[in-house]
């Protein structure tokens, strides 16, 4: 579902943050993104969701070739790609619902579909009675799982989390791990980058290490390896 081939970025103040990446991925897979600081792992993640293009290189997502894809196509490739962030991003004056329900809106579904659907992602983060709650009234984990019911909202074949539980007590990053390994269970593809050690040692998957814009190690059910 995700093939790169020969993938390097060099970014306009001419920082190269990918220096020839070989990787592919196929459907259902569920992988951790590792590496150090600025090693180019967000790069790497943008590049799948054509937050941004290469500079050299091929990337094939789904069937689109991301590489020469036209801008006005970007939302259509999107709609099948569910993302997470660090710091949740959900949109402060909107409640729960309105921030699930937004990306259902967005392709004109009718009134009870959005409901019905809305109230299903929900539920199904544990969130059904927050429904009309704002983000500022959540715990930090109650707002990561509402970023991830509006990441799958679409039924997405791919959803990408560029460290989900950075900003999340241990206790709480397990509530989400717990989540994301149900959502990989159904079907869906997890592309997950992060600093935890203790996660990817306990919920052992494929780990790809990145090092100075290159994949250094690519291993299935790895290690974190690296001490922070
Ligand atoms: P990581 O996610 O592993 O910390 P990044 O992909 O964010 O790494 O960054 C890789 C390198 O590219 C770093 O040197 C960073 O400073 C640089 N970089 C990232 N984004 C940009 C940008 N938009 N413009 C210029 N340089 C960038
Ligand atoms: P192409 O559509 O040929 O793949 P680009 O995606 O680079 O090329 O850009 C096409 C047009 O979309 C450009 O005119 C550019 O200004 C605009 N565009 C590109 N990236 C963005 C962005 N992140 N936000 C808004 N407009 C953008």
């Amino acid at each position: 579902m995700i093939d790169m081939q020969g993938v390097y970025k060099t970014y306009p103040n001419g920082v190269t943050a990918l220096n020839g990446i070989d990787v592919r991925i196929e459907q259902g897979e569920f992988v951790y993104v590792v590496g150090p600081s600025g090693a180019g792992k967000s790069t790497f993640i943008k590049m799948i969701f054509r937050e941004e293009k290469p500079t050299k290189g091929t990337v094939i997502v789904n069937n689109h070739k991301l590489h020469d894809l036209k801008w006005k196509r970007v939302p259509y490739l999107r709609r099948n790609i569910g993302v997470v962030y660090q710091d949740f991003k959900l949109l402060p004056k909107m409640t729960v619902f309105e921030n699930v329900a937004f990306a259902l809106e967005v392709i004109e579904e009718t009134p009870k579909v959005i409901r019905k659907r809305v109230m299903e992602v929900l539920d199904q983060v544990g969130l059904k009675n927050k429904a009309r709650f704002i983000p500022d009234e959540l715990s930090g984990g109650e707002q990561q799982r509402v970023a991830i019911a509006r990441a799958i909202v679409n039924h997405p074949q791919l959803v990408i989390a560029d460290e989900p539980t950075g900003n999340l007590d241990p206790e709480t990053s397990w509530e989400i791990m717990k989540i994301l390994e149900e959502i990989n269970a159904a079907g869906t593809t997890i592309l997950m980058a992060t600093h935890s050690k203790e996660i990817v040692n306990t919920f052992k998957k494929r780990v790809i290490a990145i090092e100075d814009g290159l994949v250094v190690r690519d291993e299935h059910r790895g290690e974190y390896g690296y001490e922070i």
